[in-house]
């Protein structure tokens, strides 16, 4: 059986894990590889490799830590197809999802070529007599990211590529779920010219997340996945010293005006429900229907999510593919099993139907339910899965005040005809990212990633110029050469002159 392994100082190597735990086939539920689950003396390793690796990186110029990135570029464009093979097998989404997501975490690599630019610091001449100031941003020295499942590729280059040219070691721990590609992109950047040492990989679990968090020699902490880990995450790097940022799970809503085109607004917001099986951090998993908008909308939504071709991910004829893991997909199950009895109806039910290909692949179908109240668990909970959930409401003050008072921050869009309407959400709304007719608000690389309240721990959102200002810090210096004959005389607070 295949031994996924960890990456440290530029080989592949077991450490002294001894622990392993299966990675699976989603689409046929059968285990393909073993992930190897790291001990404190791996992350240790790890650590050790990069500290010595960061001293010489920081010292390459901008410009050589760009030209990295730049044949990065040129070979995860080369092996996309085939890290999107990887994502699909042990994800379980459609190879031209995963496709999508190598492609957004290029345009990060392709973000950081611009490193001599971004860390350009401000000079003022002549503060006082004879004297400068400038400033500059430096490298933390080896920062660490911990990633989720949802994205492989694209949540862990969020992170990676900026730390890097940033002239930062990173070490990366994958979700063990989907830990492969993690170890393609390592090969890669040793082929783009990446010094040994300067991206490290330990696979693991929680054991490995808390050997990072409590590691000293580990500055900062980039973490991505579900609200409750991230807080913990947030809180227990903090209390180490660390800079944080930890993302967290979402329930982002979409929020449909009566005078909204109810076609778009369903044909955009079924891609954003049942896109990769529900399981993103942008995925609309709650849509409110604003006054008429409600019946026309929900047909239209229920006629779509039937449609829906579901079937292995490495089959070109799947729209949608299988749950991640086995849980995942009794735990779609069990909240459409309890939503009758809270009160709402299920329009669409996705847990019947055997999949040609995937009998024992752990697939629920897309479903639709309406009607759901506030205080179901459908309502309060992150499902990350195939389900839509529909809330009805009389107007859009309601609208807003239930996206407001809801904890998750990530994501909200509105599906309006009307400027005024828009922009009054836009403005009002207290949510990360928002999209207007747009179903998955999803950033460019060069504007930053995050939600608020619930959905991120921490002050910066991850990569754009948020990025950059993450894995740096500022120093700010004061400048003065003796031999121009200014000398500051006298024991007073000096002034300007
Ligand atoms: P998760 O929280 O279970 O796991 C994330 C990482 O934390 C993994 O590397 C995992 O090994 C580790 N981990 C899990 N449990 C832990 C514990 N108890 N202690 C320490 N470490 C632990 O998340 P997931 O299921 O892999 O990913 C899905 C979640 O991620 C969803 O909630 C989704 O909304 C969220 N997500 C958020 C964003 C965002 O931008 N806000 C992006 C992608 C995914």
């Amino acid at each position: 059986m295949l031994r996924i392994e960890h990456w440290i100082d530029g080989v592949g190597t077991a450490g002294v894990s001894t622990r392993t735990a299966p990675v699976f086939d989603p689409a046929r539920g059968t285990v393909s590889a073993q992930v190897r689950l790291a001990e404190q003396a791996d992350v240790d390793a790890a650590v050790a490799a990069a500290t010595k690796a960061q001293t010489a990186w920081q010292q390459r110029s901008p410009l050589v830590r760009a030209r990295v990135m730049f044949a990065m570029r040129e070979l995860l464009n080369a092996h996309a197809d085939e890290l999107a093979a990887m994502i699909s097998a042990e994800h379980g989404k459609v190879v031209a999802d995963a496709r999508g997501e190598v492609a957004r975490g290029i345009e990060v690599v392709e973000f950081a070529c611009g490193i001599p630019h971004l860390l350009k610091g401000e000079y003022s001449d002549g503060v006082a007599t004879g004297v400068d100031a400038y400033s500059l941003r430096q490298p933390l020295g080896v920062v660490a990211g911990i990633t989720p499942f949802n994205f492989p590729v694209m949540v862990p280059l969020w992170m990676h590529p900026i730390a890097i040219a940033c002239g930062n070691a990173f070490v990366l721990k994958p979700s063990e779920q989907d830990p492969s590609t993690s170890l393609l992109i390592a090969r890669l950047y040793q082929q783009a010219g990446l010094p040994d040492g300067v991206y490290n990989v330990v696979q693991g679990d929680r054991t490995a997340v808390e050997a990072v968090l409590d590691q000293p020699g580990i500055a900062a902490v980039s973490f991505v996945g579900s609200t409750p880990v991230a807080r913990l995450v947030h809180q227990r790097a903090s209390a180490s010293g660390k800079r944080v940022q930890a993302l967290g799970g979402a329930k982002n809503h979409a929020v449909v005006l009566p005078d909204a085109d109810l076609d778009l607004a369903a044909s955009e917001i079924t891609g954003a429900a049942y896109g990769s099986a529900g399981q993103r951090c942008m995925a609309i998993s709650v849509v409110v229907a604003v006054g008429a908008s409600a019946d026309g909308l929900v047909s239209r939504l229920a006629s779509r999510a039937a449609a829906i071709r579901v079937g292995p991910g490495a089959d070109p004829a799947s729209e949608m593919g299988p749950l991640v893991n086995a849980a995942a997909a009794d735990r779609v199950r069990g909240h459409l099993d309890r939503a009758g009895a809270q009160g709402a109806t299920v329009v669409v039910d996705g847990r019947g139907g055997a999949v040609v290909g995937g009998e024992s692949g752990f697939f629920v179908g897309p479903s639709l339910v309406d009607h759901v109240t506030l205080d179901a668990d459908l309502y309060r909970q992150e499902v990350f899965g195939p389900v839509l959930a529909v809330v009805r409401v009389d107007t859009v003050d309601e609208a807003i005040e239930l996206v407001n008072a809801n904890p998750y921050g990530n994501g909200a869009a509105v599906f309006t005809a009307s400027g005024a309407a828009a922009r009054r959400f836009v403005r009002e709304v207290s949510i990360g990212m928002v999209g207007v007719n747009v179903p998955i608000p999803v950033p460019m690389a060069f504007y930053s990633f995050g939600g608020w309240k619930d959905s991120l721990f921490g002050d910066t959102h991850v990569h754009g110029a948020e990025g950059v200002r993450f894995y740096t810090r500022a120093k700010a210096v004061t400048s003065r050469w003796p031999d121009d004959g200014v000398a500051h005389t006298g024991l007073h607070f000096p002034t300007a002159q």
